[in-house]
């Protein structure tokens, strides 16, 4: 029987709201807090979705996600580059865009010769010595998630009146991310490689393929090097429907993983692009705002189609505990349906959270 990976995320808030209205939120932040808020949740999983296999009765400490080097969010590179960040109150690390003259003087940035390099050789080997093992959380994004960061939303307009402009946001941008996967794949063990279009969603297929189908494709070609295997590439183009950006995306090389909405015409993506499986991603407005009808329907239409996975992330307090149970059995009943097992995997932090990426937390370790 085939399995279905059902891979789901909450945001800070959910937890805010249904765990730490029982359980405070640590003092300190330090690695000892960092456990004991995954035992209680892994607990706390199981109480609620344990019938669904989720969660630990008896949570035992298996150094997972707790071992993992991460900082300053998806503005690893821009900081890297120099961008100033902020720790926002919620949702982490922001990077201020920068302005049009430092923008043009920008230069590509060699990450193992950074500060940044520096201090994840420096936390790596901490949690080594702590759990025998580390674990790589640096979020490194794509060339266009990036330019959007440093840069705002003139990127876009760059894109159309200043493409001299855009290329070179894009070949600086692009080359730091390169330098950063090489450093990673030297210093962990690393499975994919990773490259978020999520942006690309905004620029009409057209633009992505004139212009920077070619930096994708720049990324994707160092993926057997960065991970020694063939086919690492994780391609997400976030959780809207990836149609008609896939002529294009199937001239990125070793993709073994394109990950869209789950409204897509997965059957016409996977003939287009047979070397990758598809991850169908439910956009948790569709929880809040269609019916349990519509969404069973979508969700068998999907596993007919062969997604090999469903992805709901950045799941709000709006979805509660009653009405996410409600969502699992639905997932089930349509996996039942199809064949397939389902096997539900909930993270039980949030990326802010392993990084402490809140303001109070953050002064008191020094980091801003
Ligand atoms: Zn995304």
């Amino acid at each position: 029987m085939r399995e279905v990976r059902i891979s789901i995320y909450f945001m800070w808030e959910w937890w805010e709201k249904y765990f730490h209205c029982m359980f405070k939120r640590p003092e300190k932040a330090c690695d000892d807090s960092l456990e004991w808020m995954y035992l209680m949740r892994k607990k706390f999983l199981f109480e609620n979705f344990g019938e669904f296999g989720v969660g630990e009765e008896r949570p035992v400490m298996d150094g997972r996600y707790v071992n993992m080097v991460l900082k300053w969010g998806m503005d690893f590179i821009p900081y890297v580059l120099g961008a100033k960040l902020t720790c926002q109150d919620v949702g982490g690390y922001a990077a201020e865009k920068m302005d049009i003259e430092t923008i043009k003087a920008l230069k590509p940035v060699n990450v193992a010769d950074s500060p940044a390099g520096e201090w994840i050789i420096k936390r790596k080997e901490e949690l080594i010595k702590r759990y025998g093992s580390a674990d790589q959380g640096m979020d490194l994004e794509g060339p266009t998630n990036i330019a959007v960061r440093i840069r705002g939303e003139d990127f876009y307009i760059d894109l159309i009146e200043d493409k001299g402009l855009a290329r070179h946001i894009l070949d600086v941008v692009t080359e730091t991310i390169i330098s950063g996967y090489l450093f990673l794949g030297k210093q962990f063990k690393m499975d994919e490689l990773l490259i978020a279009d999520c942006n690309v969603t905004l620029i009409s297929p057209s633009l992505y393929e004139e212009i920077i189908l070619d930096y994708d494709i720049k990324v994707a070609n160092i993926s057997k090097v960065v991970t020694g295997r063939e086919k690492a590439v994780r391609l997400h183009h976030c959780d809207v429907p990836v149609d008609k950006y896939i002529y294009a995306y199937k001239k990125v090389p070793e993709v073994y993983k394109i990950e869209a909405s789950y409204t897509s015409d997965i059957a016409m993506v996977l003939r287009e692009m047979p070397d990758a499986c598809f991850s169908a991603m439910i956009n948790p407005l569709e929880l809040m705002g269609e019916s349990f009808d519509v969404i069973e329907q979508r969700i068998d239409r999907a596993l007919e189609e062969g997604a090999k996975e469903l992805d709901i992330w950045n799941i709000d307090p709006s979805i509660d505990v009653s009405k996410l149970r409600k969502i699992f059995s639905i997932i089930q009943r349509c996996c039942e349906r199809n064949n397939c097992r389902a096997l539900f995997d909930c993270m039980p932090f949030c990326w802010d959270e392993l990084e402490w990426a809140f303001p109070r937390y953050q002064h008191q370790l020094g980091h801003v």
